[in-house]
């Protein structure tokens, strides 16, 4: 059985949340996208957790956790993001946590290199993160990036590191004007971080596979929304990998097998952290009060996040890229402080009205069409069961799956691990 939980909107849906919800009967959850450039955060019994490359499988005790091999792994954040959570009381050993060893390693000087670009671009910046995403898999795709399995045969890796620099400093010296990298901190840094992992990396795909054989039931979790997929998000304010669910199976490392199952997590409203076109947005203090109301601020950065009403063009949109067979709203008890709500339910565009999600550069002359619906004013975060919600809110639910023409399946009413309705 294989399921993956992935993202309708522009990120921070609550994915984290969800999979540590769901996980609860699977044996296996596997990331196959993205790095530490976004975070889940994860409230449960045992206390608050923020993951930013580590499964939230990884809370579970009978749970086995996969960095898969379309992720950039950071090893610096990930031994310091793994030594946090062993100080909380969590497991974290090769028996629980099993790193692709076709991963690529994203390095310090990613970083810079994100860093630099992004000063250069100034006021035209594109809101990168700052945590050398784009710089990995850039160099991901021109053959010149390191891999996790390098790491199992340093002697060959080593004596890449003088060709990979004599390339990367071309630009680090010459395009920016930096100081050159030199192969010595190269060295001294996969000594330091690299070496410490080697138990962890293996064949992902193979244990995969076997698993699979084995009828265990397999998860994925993507770190970011459809619409900030490399390839149908608002490019260029794109993550710089798929988020999509249809390359779950390939950037965890098992392209053979197909998935059964794709669960969208979709928001009750609308967020975006950075730059980017976002047409449902909401400025001054209807913004303001729905930032507050929702606690919008980002888990990896600290960027307090753009919002706005529920968006039904892109969630449309998110749910068909992802496929999704059913979709969780997650956020509902933050709408609470509304006697009535407002929904996004077209775009104007040219003096034309639009339903379909347009090509990224039309999206900055779209204005939002808003639609006025009745909220319920109370307060539902403690309700677990469906018939614990006030009548508006069902209704609400019920406005949204016919909008945007999908099953919801659950609802979320708050950060806490049970606090999910079956609907
Ligand atoms: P992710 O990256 O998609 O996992 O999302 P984030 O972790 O960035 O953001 C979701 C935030 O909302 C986290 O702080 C969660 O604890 C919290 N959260 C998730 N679901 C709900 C919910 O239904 N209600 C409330 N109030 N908070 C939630």
């Amino acid at each position: 059985m294989l399921t993956s939980i992935c993202g309708i909107n522009w990120g921070d849906e609550g994915k984290g949340k969800m999979v540590d919800y769901l996980s609860e009967s699977y044996d296996i959850v596997c990331r196959y996208q993205g790095g530490n450039n976004a975070g889940h955060t994860v409230i449960n019994d045992q206390g608050k957790f923020i993951l930013n490359l580590l499964p939230s499988g990884i809370l579970r005790e009978n749970v086995v956790n996969v960095l898969g091999n379309g992720m950039v792994i950071d090893i610096k954040h990930l031994t310091e993001e793994a030594g946090r959570l062993r100080e909380q009381g969590i497991r974290i050993t090769p028996e629980n946590l099993k790193i692709s060893d076709k991963a690529v390693i994203t390095m310090p000087y990613h970083v810079l290199m994100d860093c630099l670009e992004e000063d250069r671009l100034a006021d035209k910046k594109f809101g990168s993160t700052r945590r050398g995403i784009a710089p990995v898999y850039a160099d991901k795709y021109m053959k010149k990036a390191f891999r996790m399995g390098d790491l199992l045969h340093p002697d060959r890796l080593y004596a890449r590191v003088n060709d990979i620099l004599e390339w990367k400093n071309l630009t680090v010296t010459g395009g920016y004007g930096h100081a050159p990298i030199t192969a010595e901190e190269v060295i001294a840094y996969f000594k330091k971080y690299g070496e410490p992992l080697k138990e962890y990396i293996c064949d992902t795909g193979l244990y995969l596979n076997e698993a699979n054989k084995a009828g265990k039931k397999i998860m994925f979790e993507a770190q970011l929304g459809a619409l900030r997929d490399i390839d149908f998000g608002i490019y260029p304010y794109t993550s710089s990998s798929s988020t999509i669910a249809a390359y779950a199976p390939i950037g965890a490392g098992v392209p053979n097998l197909k998935l059964d199952k794709s669960i969208g997590i979709m928001k009750a409203y609308s967020t975006c952290v950075g730059e980017g076109p976002f047409t449902a947005e909401y400025f001054g203090e209807q913004a303001e009060k729905l930032r507050a109301a929702g606690g919008e601020y980002g888990a990896a950065t600290g960027r307090p996040r753009r919002v706005g009403p529920f968006d039904v063009v892109a969630s449309a949109y998110g749910i068909r890229c992802q496929g999704a067979d059913e979709v969780v709203l997650t956020k509902l008890d933050i709408l609470s402080c509304y006697e009535e709500l407002e929904v996004c339910t077209a775009y104007e565009l040219d003096g034309k009205i639009i339903h379909d999600f347009p090509y990224p550069d039309a999206l900055d002359k779209c204005k939002p069409v808003f639609e006025k619906v009745k909220g319920w004013n109370c307060d539902i975060s403690k309700c677990r069961k469906k018939e614990d919600l006030p009548k508006e809110a069902l209704d609400y639910v019920k406005y949204i799956e016919k909008a945007c023409d999908c099953r919801i399946t659950y609802v979320a009413v708050g950060a806490e691990r049970d606090a999910v309705i079956k609907l």
